[in-house]
């Protein structure tokens, strides 16, 4: 007895495994639905664009190494600010300074 998926937006259905173009949309409920090509919106795809983008950029590109790198370059060092307060204004935030006279360029004192 083959698995048929129906897409929850009309009465197309296929068997077996979903098709790479069918989207997996969940409800207000977390409810996965299965959408066939022709019923997902323009938006709905554009967001599961994005989705694979985030993702590609995070595994790719992580922000802080590549900060480093240029700043290493430039003969500057990247720190990240030594504040412990996260209520400070410059909690989290980073620095760029020069290596030889460790002076701040641009950003928060990094310590
Ligand atoms: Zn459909």
């Amino acid at each position: 007895m083959p698995h048929i998926t129906t897409c929850s937006r009309c009465p197309r259905a296929v068997q077996d495994e979903i098709p790479d173009d069918w989207e997996v949309i969940e409800d207000e409920d977390g409810q996965p639905h299965e959408v066939c090509p022709d019923c997902v919106t323009p938006a709905e795809r554009q967001a599961f664009d994005e989705d694979a983008m985030d993702m590609v950029v995070e595994m790719t590109n992580p922000k802080e190494e590549w900060l480093t790198f240029i700043a290493e370059r430039q003969g500057l060092q990247l720190g990240k600010s030594p504040q412990p307060d996260p209520a400070a204004v410059d909690y989290g935030t980073y620095g760029i300074s020069h290596v030889q006279t460790n002076g701040l360029v641009a950003g928060d004192r990094t310590g």
